[in-house]
C-alpha cells in the first residue's frame, strides 16, 4: 500500500511542534533541569521525531505490515524450524509472578526455580542425559559451553594435549566457529554421498589429540546419521567426548535421544525445538544437557532441589564458571514449560512425527520438478539443489534459473523463502523445513506454486530471474548490503 507514510523514517514524518503525548509533569519538588551539574548536560538539543500520535500509530502499523513472520504466512525456512508459538505461551511468559533477579534471596522465587528445575528435569528425560543448565543465551552459545564442558573435562583429568574438535563438512557455520573460539583447533571430516559422515575419512584423524568430535543429528541435510553408535565407539576408544548439536532435535521428540546414541554433551535449541518467535536473531536460549559424571562442569548457578523439597542456587568450584547473566533467557524458559505441559508426554512424539511426515510429503510431491540430490527417507528437513535441468535449471547454461530466483518468485506469491545455499555440499541448495505446525492445506498450496514457479522458470525465464516484482522492495543487492550498511537515518 503505498501511501504517504510509505517508505518514510519516522523523522522524515516530523514537523516542528507537532505533539502526540504530554510527559507528566515533574513532580520531584526541589529538582529540576536547573540543579543537574553543568557536566551532565547537553550541549545541544537532542534531535527527536515531532509527531502527531496517528502519524506514528501509521508509520509503525505500515511498517509492521512490510514485515513477514510466521504469523503472516508459511516460513519453510530450513535449519531453523520456524514453528507456530503458541499465544497462550506469550500470555504465561508475562505473568508478573515469576520473579528470577539475582539479588532476590531464594526463598522468594521457589516458583521461578522449580518452573527452571523441571524444564531442566523433562529435558534430561527427552535427551536420555543426566542433567542440563538452561543458562546459555543461544544454540551457538551451548555450543561454546558445551565446549567448554569439554575442555574443562580434559584439564581436570590433567590430560593437556587434546587440541583438536572434529566437524563435519555438512555441518552448521556455528560448529566450527564455537570450537575455534572455545581454543580447539578444527579438524574437518568428510561425507560420503549419501550426506552422513565418511567414518573411513574419520579414521586417519583419531589420536590422543582429540578432545571430540561434534555431530548434528539429523544432519544439516535432514538425514539421520545411522553410523552413530559406531563412531561414537571410535571417538570414545581414543579418549574424546561426544557432542551432539541438538539444534534440530524437532523430529528425534519422544522418538530417540542423543543419551542412548552414545554422546555425552549435547545443546538444544529452546527458540526452535521448544516454541519462541525468533526471527531476526532473538529471543532464544540454549541448553546444554550432559551425561552421568559431567554435571558438576556445568555452569554457575545450578538450581538444585534440597531433600526438604526447596530449591536453592549451587555454586560448584569445579564448575567451568559462568556463561549468562544469572539463570539465563529465563521468558524463553517459561514459554518452553508452557509449550511442554500444554502438549503432554503423549503428544511430544506426534509433534516430532508429524514434522517428519510434512517434510516428506513436500520432498515426495516436489522432486519431479526439483533435483533431489539424496533419495530416501528425510526428516524433519531436505535439500534440493535448485530446479530439475528441463525447468531451466541446468547450471552447465549460462542463463540458468537458479535458487535465488526461485526464493525470490515465492515472495511474490506471499511465501517467506526456504534456505539457500546452505549446506554448502550442493550447488544450488534449496533447504525446506515446513514443521509440524502447517495444514495439509497450506503444504498443498506450496507446492502448488513451487510447481508453478518450476513451469514459469521454463517458460519465461527472465520473469523469474527478475522476481520479486510485487514486493516493497525489488531485489537487493546482498553485498552491498552486507557492505555498506546504513544504520541512521543521516547516511540516507
Ligand atoms: C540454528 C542452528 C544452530 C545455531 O543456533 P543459534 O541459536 O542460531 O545460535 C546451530 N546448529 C544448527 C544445526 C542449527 O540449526
Amino acid at each position: 500500500m503505498n501511501n504517504v507514510y510509505y517508505g518514510k523514517l519516522i523523522f522524515e514524518l516530523s514537523k516542528s511542534g507537532r505533539v502526540g503525548y504530554s510527559l507528566p509533569k515533574q513532580e520531584i519538588s526541589g529538582y529540576s533541569i536547573d540543579s543537574l551539574p553543568e557536566g551532565l548536560k547537553r550541549s545541544q538539543r537532542t534531535i527527536l521525531p515531532e509527531c502527531d500520535e496517528l502519524t506514528v500509530v501509521r508509520h509503525y502499523t505500515n511498517m509492521s505490515n512490510n514485515n513477514f513472520g510466521v504469523d503472516t504466512g508459511f516460513y519453510p525456512l530450513g535449519s531453523c524450524t520456524m514453528k507456530y508459538n503458541p499465544k497462550l505461551n506469550e500470555e504465561l511468559c508475562s505473568l508478573p509472578g515469576f520473579n528470577c533477579h539475582p539479588s532476590v534471596p531464594t526463598e522468594y522465587m521457589q516458583g521461578s526455580l522449580k518452573l527452571y528445575d523441571e524444564v531442566q528435569k523433562t529435558l534430561s528425560e527427552i535427551a536420555g542425559l543426566s542433567r542440563f543448565t538452561l543458562n546459555p543465551y543461544a544454540g551457538a552459545h551451548g555450543e561454546l559451553t558445551g565446549l567448554m564442558v569439554i575442555k574443562s573435562y580434559h584439564l581436570q583429568r590433567g590430560d593437556t594435549l587434546r587440541t583438536k574438535i572434529i566437524v563435519p563438512n555438512s555441518a552448521h557455520g556455528t560448529n566450527p566457529a564455537s570450537a575455534a573460539v572455545a581454543g580447539f583447533s578444527v579438524v574437518e571430516v568428510k561425507s560420503l554421498p549419501d550426506g552422513t559422515v565418511d567414518v573411513e575419512d574419520l579414521k586417519p584423524l583419531l589420536g590422543p589429540d582429540v578432545a571430540g568430535m561434534m555431530m548434528t543429528n539429523p544432519n544439516t541435510l535432514g538425514i539421520f546419521e545411522h553410523n552413530i553408535p559406531g563412531i561414537a565407539r571410535l571417538i570414545h576408544e581414543c579418549g574424546g567426548l561426544m557432542y551432539y548439536d541438538g539444534a534440530n532435535l524437532n523430529p528425534m521428540l519422544g522418538v530417540c535421544r542423543p543419551g542412548d546414541m552414545g554422546f555425552d554433551v549435547m545443546h538444544i535449541n529452546l527458540h526452535k525445538t521448544f516454541s519462541t518467535p525468533h526471527g531476526g536473531g532473538g529471543p532464544g536460549s540454549g541448553p546444554v544437557g550432559v551425561r552421568k559424571g559431567l554435571e558438576h562442569l556445568l555452569p554457575n548457578p545450578q538450581v538444585v532441589r534440597n531433600e526438604d523439597g526447596k530449591y536453592n542456587l549451587l555454586f560448584d568450584e569445579k564448575s567451568l564458571g559462568s556463561v549468562s547473566f544469572f539463570l539465563g533467557n529465563f521468558a524463553v524458559i517459561i514459554r518452553t514449560y508452557a509449550y511442554l505441559l500444554s502438549l503432554g508426554k503423549e503428544n511430544i512424539p506426534m509433534a516430532g512425527k508429524l514434522s517428519v511426515l510434512n517434510a516428506n510429503y513436500i520432498k515426495e510431491s516436489l522432486k519431479s520438478h526439483y533435483l533431489l540430490p539424496i533419495e530416501g527417507l528425510c526428516k524433519h528437513e531436505f535439500v534440493f539443489d535448485g530446479l530439475c535441468p528441463e525447468y531451466g535449471g541446468d547450471h552447465h547454461d549460462e542463463g540458468h534459473v537458479t535458487t535465488l530466483d526461485v526464493a525470490k518468485r515465492l515472495l511474490d506469491y506471499g511465501f517467506h523463502a526456504p534456505t539457500i545455499y546452505f549446506p554448502l555440499l550442493f550447488h544450488e541448495a534449496l533447504m525446506i523445513e515446513p514443521t509440524e505446525t502447517e495444514s495439509k492445506d497450506m503444504l498443498d498450496e506450496f507446492i502448488e506454486v513451487m510447481k508453478k514457479i518450476a513451469l514459469e522458470a521454463r517458460d519465461n525465464r527472465e520473469m523469474v530471474r527478475t522476481a520479486p516484482h510485487d514486493t516493497p522492495i525489488r531485489r537487493l543487492d546482498d553485498v552491498k548490503a552486507v557492505k555498506e550498511p546504513k544504520f541512521t537515518f543521516k547516511s540516507l
